[in-house]
């Protein structure tokens, strides 16, 4: 396999679930190291500005759960790959990340995930429940920015039933896999 091989296609139109009018679906294709060739999936709609990525892997996968234990500053450049159908899980900080019908995927590393989860902090802290929910979300992003920092250990989990999603390391020692 070409390893810089990237493929830009333009597929059939869909209608834009949000406006009706038509979004052309961009595909293009990526290897990744030690999981493999995705189709990285992009829809647009010009009119009304929806969005959506995802991804899926070329080779048929088992639906898998990986575990890492980040416990360095240089394990947050770790690579991680998430399809729309994977939960991200983060126990210490109580975070789920759920697929849902807008989930995406992407190509990030930990630090992007840890990023990814400020934001939706952002987002709930606008609208607060109440003071106790909206202490809680501080408190948490106190915690988000030593994990930033590499001041504090977390586990990741990935959980996907399509198995398109990874926890990307050349050395897997320090990985767990398990089957779903
Ligand atoms: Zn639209």
């Amino acid at each position: 396999m070409d390893i810089n091989k990237n493929i830009d296609v333009f597929f059939n139109k869909i209608d834009c679930p949000i406006c009706k009018s038509q979004i052309q679906t961009h595909y293009k294709t990526q290897d990744i190291p030690y999981f493999g060739e995705v189709i990285i999936l992009t829809l647009i709609c010009q009119n009304c500005g929806y969005k959506k990525n995802d991804l899926f892997s070329v080779y048929e996968k088992e639906p898998k759960k990986y575990i890492l234990k980040v416990n360095e500053e240089k394990d947050l450049k770790i690579k991680v790959v998430r399809s729309g159908a994977c939960t991200i899980k983060i126990p210490e900080f109580g975070t789920v990340i759920e697929p849902g019908v807008e989930s995406e995927g992407y190509i990030t590393n930990i630090e992007g995930i840890l990023l990814r989860i400020n934001d939706i902090l952002l987002g709930l802290e606008k609208n607060p429940q109440d003071d106790e929910t909206l202490s809680k979300i501080e408190e948490l992003k106190r915690e988000l920015e030593k994990a930033k920092d590499g001041k504090l250990a977390f586990t990741l989990i990935l959980e996907d039933p399509t198995g398109n999603s990874a926890i990307i390391l050349e050395d897997t020692s320090k990985l767990k896999i398990e089957k779903l």
